[in-house]
């Protein structure tokens, strides 16, 4: 047996609104699932206790659930919890694994059931974390922290000073008075070092290189560890790395690894460059993340490595979308 949920919103209390919306929802589940009428063991609905003019159960018939048992029940008003929200749970006997289906802007974490909640997301280089961590943070609204642009932040800091990112004596004297900080605003990350922002310093591909050496020293990763886990203490945060599972929380609730082929990566990546402006041949990007992947597999501290708890997920053959509605999927589970 397996239980798919799902939920979608109105905008205001009105018989019509709600039976569209819990139609459209029943209809995308059924969809979604490939949903037999007569694997349904039973449907229970919920809905916030600022809808009163329609009971869902009486959509879902209209929607073609002619036989399954229905319910409906009324949630307690809680501070902050999303408002006009009708949820539903469907048991099926069917094994299929259930894909959860989220409508009008209803993906948003329980944070009546939830309070802090940090997602880790470790990968090579290439895999597609920022992109994937950003979707998520939108869609889950939460913040989204990309450590690797710390480090970043941190070889950026000994170029400026002409300092070789292999001097751990040197690093380490910058690194004590080093200042990085990052600020969202409008839920992009903004990486400032010594007050300016360097957001896109950063992203230079010489840098890329650079970051990885510096990132294997223990002086520059107690430093950066010790900023993120306060950001993450803080706030609800997606935060995408290569030791977060692992490392940094070890003890978050959710745990993803992203990979992929490196030539996949490879591509993706000389793609963002183009896109960026910056001269690179797929060759060059290719040699660059098979090395950095050796380099930050085999440091002595903090190697990239998949925590034991952390899901898989390969990335290879699957769009981005695909990607983030998997990891959603995963996390809705739990919430
Ligand atoms: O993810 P990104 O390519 O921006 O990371 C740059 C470098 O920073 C990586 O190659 C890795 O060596 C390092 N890094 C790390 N630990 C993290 C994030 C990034 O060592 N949590």
């Amino acid at each position: 047996m397996k239980a798919i949920r799902g939920a979608t919103t109105v905008n205001s209390d009105s018989a019509e609104e709600i039976k569209e919306s819990v139609k459209e929802l029943l209809t995308e589940i059924k969809t979604q699932n490939a949903l037999n009428p007569d694997e349904i063991v039973c449907v229970t609905f919920s809905n916030t206790s600022d809808l009163h003019s329609f009971y869902p159960a009486k959509a879902a018939r209209e929607a073609g659930f002619y036989s399954a048992p229905l319910f409906s029940a009324l949630e307690p008003e809680i501070d902050g919890a999303l408002k006009k929200c009708i949820r539903v749970m469907i048991l099926t006997e069917s094994n299929e694994q259930p894909k959860h289906v989220y409508l009008r802007g209803a993906a948003g974490l329980r944070r009546d059931l939830t309070n802090i909640i940090n997602i880790a997301l470790d990968g090579p280089a290439g895999s597609g974390k920022s992109t994937v961590s950003k979707l998520i943070a939108k869609k889950l609204n939460i913040l989204c922290l990309d450590t690797g642009a710390m480090y970043r932040a941190c070889a950026l800091k000994c170029v400026q000073s002409k300092i070789p990112v292999t001097d751990e004596k040197s690093v380490n004297e910058i690194i004590s008075v080093i200042d990085i900080t990052v600020k969202h605003e409008n839920g992009v990350q903004h990486t400032y070092l010594d007050g300016k922002d360097v957001s896109e310093d950063i992203r230079k591909p010489e840098i890329s290189m650079l970051a990885s050496t510096v990132s294997a020293l223990g002086c520059v990763r107690t430093k950066m560890v010790q900023l993120q886990r306060e950001i993450a203490k803080q706030t609800s945060c997606i935060v995408d790395g290569r030791d977060i599972g692992t490392n940094v929380l070890p003890n978050a609730p959710f745990k993803f690894f992203l990979t992929a082929s490196p030539e996949v990566r490879a591509k993706r990546r000389a793609d963002e460059n183009l896109q960026k402006g910056f001269k690179s041949s797929y060759e060059e990007v290719l040699a660059d993340v098979i090395k950095r992947d050796e380099q930050d597999a085999s440091r002595k501290i903090a190697p990239l490595k998949q925590a034991d708890d952390a899901i898989l997920v390969d990335s290879s053959k699957m769009s981005i979308e695909q990607v983030v509605d998997f990891i959603i999927n995963k996390i809705q589970e739990k919430v």
